[in-house]
Order: structure tokens, then C-alpha cells, then sequence
């Protein structure tokens, strides 16, 4: 095959404790996953869950021991974070029921679903995508990936993030409106998942504004933390 100019290089996360790397396929993200999120958000009650995507090459990996910096993105004046746990698919399929989930998962994350929120609040006022609000350079950084048989109890691990040591969200994965076998089944119903596809699960209540100058740590107990600056 020849090609015209060089193909983007495979954008990949590295697997915690090993010298090998996760391949990405897609991006997908969950919204408003956590009850208390929604009602920050203007929403309640339980609906069905929805879905968005990011670009592959918006990862920000953060190696085990490390910290990475994201820069202050362009035409906002009010980036937020939002910590989530990301869900590592290893063996794909459609349709696949909550049942069988669990045999699909490679690992688990910690990520970072970055958001222009006033960009993202317009397009929504809009009724137009959100796509600009979501789906920026440098939106979506990410730790190693944990193997599922060493993550622990994933299910009921605390999730939270402080910015510059002060927390900001703090909450349990066991607070998610559709947790992670049927946000699969879900998922797997609209497209047919692939080996690397990565899940951005939802983020609980505590967005909020981060400015240049601050530090994030993110962190799921039994995952590795993240520490991201922005620039
Ligand atoms: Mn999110």
C-alpha cells in the first residue's frame, strides 16, 4: 500500500505492569450516568442512557508515576472536569446482554471527559451536536489500563478528583444510573463493539471550572491515579 503522506500513528494506552500497550478503536462516552450529575445538569429521573464520541488522538495518556499536561483549549471560557471511570473492551460483539458483559472487559481506567461547557450548553440551547463542547484536541487524558483481574471491586470503588489538593467530585461507582454490564448491552445494541473501543462511564456531581495553572488528580480505588495540569 502507498499512501499519499504517512497514516496517523495507532493511538494506544499502556497496560499497568506490563510492557505492552491497549490499541484504541473508538471513544465512546455516556452521558449523565450519575443521578446527582443529572440534577446539577437541569435533570432527573432515570432515562435511558445516551451516547457521544471522541476522536481517538484526544487522548492524553499519563503513564503509571507520571503526570501529563493538557493545554487550555480554544474558544472557551469555561472548561470543566469531569472524572469517569473508563471501561478497556477487549472482545467485541453486538447485542450482547448485561449478563455476558463482564466477558468482554480487557480493563479498566481513570479518565477525564475535559468539556468547553459553554460551548456545549449553546449547541444543546441549539438542539446541534455536541461535538465542540465534547470532542476538542486534548479532551479525553487517561491513566494505564488495569487488567480486569487486578482491579478489584470495581463495581464499588469511590471515584473522585481534587483540583490543586481541594476535592471537587467524590462518589462511588456504585452510584451509576446504568452501571457497567448494561451500559454494554446498551451500548452494543447502537454499534458492534471492537477489540480497544474505550467507555467513558459518566462523571457524578462536582463539575466544575478549571482555569491554567491547575493541577487535577483523578482517581477509582484499585486503579492507577492521574495527575494533569493545565497549561
Ligand atoms: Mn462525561
Amino acid at each position: 500500500m502507498r499512501y499519499v503522506f504517512n497514516p496517523a500513528p495507532t493511538v494506544s494506552v499502556p497496560v499497568l505492569g506490563t510492557a505492552s500497550h491497549f490499541p484504541v478503536h473508538r471513544i465512546y462516552c455516556v452521558g449523565r450516568n450519575y443521578e446527582e450529575h443529572a440534577k446539577e445538569m437541569g435533570f432527573t429521573g432515570r432515562e435511558p442512557p445516551f451516547f457521544f464520541l471522541k476522536p481517538t488522538d484526544a487522548l492524553v495518556v499519563v503513564n503509571a508515576g507520571e503526570s501529563a499536561a493538557m493545554p487550555y483549549p480554544s474558544l472557551t471560557k469555561n472548561l470543566h472536569h469531569e472524572i469517569e471511570l473508563v471501561v478497556a473492551i477487549g472482545t467485541g460483539g453486538k447485542n450482547i446482554q448485561a449478563g455476558d458483559a463482564h466477558k468482554h472487559i480487557f480493563g479498566y481506567a481513570v479518565g477525564l471527559d475535559m468539556t468547553r461547557r459553554d460551548l456545549q450548553n449553546e449547541m444543546k440551547k441549539q438542539g446541534r451536536p455536541w461535538c465542540i463542547g465534547k470532542a476538542f484536541d486534548h479532551s479525553a487524558p487517561i491513566g494505564p489500563i488495569t487488567p480486569v483481574d487486578q482491579a478489584g471491586d470495581i463495581a464499588n470503588a469511590e471515584i473522585y478528583l481534587q483540583v490543586n489538593g481541594q476535592d471537587r467530585q467524590r462518589s462511588h461507582v456504585s452510584k451509576l444510573i446504568w452501571n457497567i454490564a448494561e451500559t454494554i448491552e446498551h451500548l452494543s445494541a447502537a454499534w458492534e463493539l471492537q477489540p480497544g473501543d474505550l467507555i467513558y462511564t459518566g462523571t457524578p456531581e462536582g463539575v466544575a471550572a478549571v482555569v491554567a495553572g491547575d493541577t487535577m488528580t483523578a482517581a477509582v480505588t484499585g486503579l492507577e491515579p492521574i495527575k494533569v495540569t493545565v497549561d
